[in-house]
């Protein structure tokens, strides 16, 4: 019997995001951008839970922090389940204020996509509303507090910021737990049609096995 303790469970909380980075195939997606309901929440914990696994990452097509439910999902599974390790993946856009707070507060792991070192390169790849300077006094005012999340910042390594990658890393690694510096993908093979999605090869080593009947949802990312 397979052992689920290993498994991660992926909620798509919201697929709203204030992004439009270049290699993301989101705006492709014919769904409507729209938010969780509480109740699927609760009954993808649940039956998750029951079978087992113990870690949750919000993140997929979406900013997690675009969710109106954000604390009542946290509160929810901290409540019920104590042992469930959180872990989300964000841009830091919206890390500020009480949502800064409820993070550093309920999630365990934050990974924090940053694909630039400077405003032209950053605003170029991740688009959108997305600004530099806000977002890089968001992510600096959330390592320097006293307790927050494990923090692994991460680098999408781009012919657009190859050239900052190294500025990058020598700015943030002292500063935060852990830095991953990846080649991009093409999402498990989920947009090979062409368009943006496709926009760079399959990464080695990384497989996203997408339940496409609940695709709206979630995915079971597989890493190994
Ligand atoms: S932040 Fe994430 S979901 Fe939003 S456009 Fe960028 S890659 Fe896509």
């Amino acid at each position: 019997m397979y052992d689920f303790t290993k498994a991660i469970i992926k909620i798509e909380n919201t697929t709203l995001c204030g992004a439009s980075c270049v290699m993301c195939p989101r705006d492709e997606f014919k769904f409507h951008h729209q938010v969780m309901t509480l109740e699927c929440f609760k009954k993808l914990s649940d039956e998750t839970y029951r079978f087992g696994v113990r870690n949750m990452i919000f993140g997929g097509f979406g900013d997690p922090l675009m969710d109106v439910y954000l604390y009542e999902r946290l509160d929810y599974v901290k409540q019920h389940y104590p042992d469930f390790q959180t872990s989300m993946i964000d841009t830091g856009h919206l890390l500020e204020g009480k949502k800064m707070r409820i993070v550093s507060t309920y999630i365990d792991v934050i990974k924090i996509s940053n694909y630039g070192f400077s405003k032209e390169v950053y605003e170029s790849v991740h688009r959108g509303s997305l600004k530099y300077e806000k977002i890089k006094s968001n992510i600096d005012e959330f390592l320097s507090l006293k307790k927050r999340s494990f923090t692994i910042m991460t680098f999408l390594d781009l012919p657009e910021n190859h050239h900052e990658m190294a500025a990058w890393k020598a700015y943030y690694e002292p500063k935060c737990e852990r830095i991953d510096i990846w080649k991009p993908h093409n999402w498990g093979g989920h947009t090979g049609g062409g368009g943006k999605g496709n926009y760079h090869p399959v990464q080695e080593g990384f497989i996203v096995i997408r339940f496409n009947f609940l695709r709206r949802w979630f995915g079971f990312p597989v890493l190994f």
